[in-house]
């Protein structure tokens, strides 16, 4: 697909609440009056030094979080204006502010908005992503960074579905740790296969306190450097990590974090398990407590959907240990997002196992 130059406005839009160089009363006292005040999915032009470049700039795709909303509310309310026209879309505003507020992945009975970016777009997600897609095609930016938090508490990584230096050069103003996935499933940052290099940034958990300042520095330095895509010849700093496997329970099964194991649950984890985030686990190390069904219960399929699960785990007096060293990310102990998308991702760690 071949892109048109950058745009000089943004188009309206019948899903988006479309707003043009906010003045200081749009933005409200503070970041809830200003997401009110927004009331659903919205796209925020903000004009730029250069006229002739946009980039874009995704948050709350997950009302649950918080981190790129404050960011980009603190740099609106700085009043600097950015190198390049800059577009902000904030997805699930409405989710966001449902009380509890900033506490909703999504609403209830709704699909998550982030594996919507790819057709049919039929129901109420899909029409909105499809707006976003439409939008982003119009703008024709430079790049997109679409901002996040883990569910789990843990440092930044960026993720993306291309390695190469554009996307190493964005990933590196926010972390230098970037996954690198073959996987599909509808996330925005499927774009960069659209000619438009996309990297999420997960910085790190919705309570921890490095989150925010990951996400206000990188978004500044993202904003306002006249260059954020690959210079030529320079070596950005990023490790790469290919295709991790997610490990998931079957059918949406139970999952449990208790100190003892709940008779419900597939697998009990602890209420700790956020420790193993980027972390190594070797072969001495429980991961949780099996149920019944043991680990049939559970499945680990990679980008090719080939079954892994027994390949990298085993199970031994009732619990689920590695049968190699793996490193595992985005280690939740939210059990419906464990239940409902996955327990973590990992890799091995052997050479040639990534
Ligand atoms: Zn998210």
């Amino acid at each position: 697909m071949s892109w048109q130059k950058s745009s000089q406005t943004i188009p309206e839009s019948a899903l988006l609440n479309v707003v043009k160089d906010p003045g200081p009363d749009q933005l409200g006292q503070d970041v809830w009056a200003f997401l009110r005040g927004l009331g659903g999915p919205s796209a925020i032009w903000v004009s730029g030094q250069d006229a002739s470049r946009t980039r874009v700039v995704c948050t709350l795709l997950h009302g649950n979080e918080p981190s790129g909303t404050h960011a980009l509310y603190r740099f609106l309310r700085s009043g600097k204006k950015p190198l390049t026209n800059a577009v902000f879309i904030l997805a699930s505003v409405k989710a966001a502010l449902t009380p509890p507020v900033f506490s909703h992945r999504m609403l209830p009975g709704k699909r998550d908005l982030n594996r919507c970016f790819r057709p049919p777009f039929e129901d109420e997600e899909g029409l909105i992503a499809e707006a976003i897609l439409d939008l982003i095609q119009t703008l024709s930016p430079e790049c997109l960074i679409d901002v996040h938090n883990t569910s789990g508490s843990g440092p930044a990584f960026g993720v993306s579905i291309q390695d190469d230096p554009d996307h190493r050069a964005l990933t590196s103003l926010f972390t230098n740790d970037l996954i690198v996935t073959d996987l599909r499933l509808g996330a925005l940052m499927e774009l960069s296969e659209r000619a438009v290099p996309t990297v999420t940034i997960e910085c790190g958990g919705a309570s921890d306190h490095p989150s925010q300042i990951i996400a206000e520095e990188g978004l500044h330095r993202y904003l306002m450097a006249e260059q954020v895509l690959a210079v030529p010849d320079l070596e950005y700093m990023v490790n790469i990590y290919h295709n991790p496997i997610r490990l998931e329970t079957r059918g949406d099964a139970p999952v449990a974090y208790a100190e003892e194991p709940d008779p419900e649950a597939v697998i009990t984890l602890s209420p700790q398990s956020e420790k193993f985030n980027y972390g190594t686990l070797t072969r001495e190390e429980c991961i949780g407590s099996l149920g019944q069904a043991g680990l049939s219960a559970l499945t680990a399929k990679d980008h090719k959907g080939n079954e892994r699960l027994e390949e990298y785990f085993e199970a031994h007096d009732g619990g689920l240990y590695p049968r190699h060293p793996i490193k595992v990310f985005m280690v939740t102990t939210n059990a419906t997002i464990a239940r409902k998308d996955c327990l973590f991702y990992f890799i091995g760690c052997n050479p040639g196992q990534s």
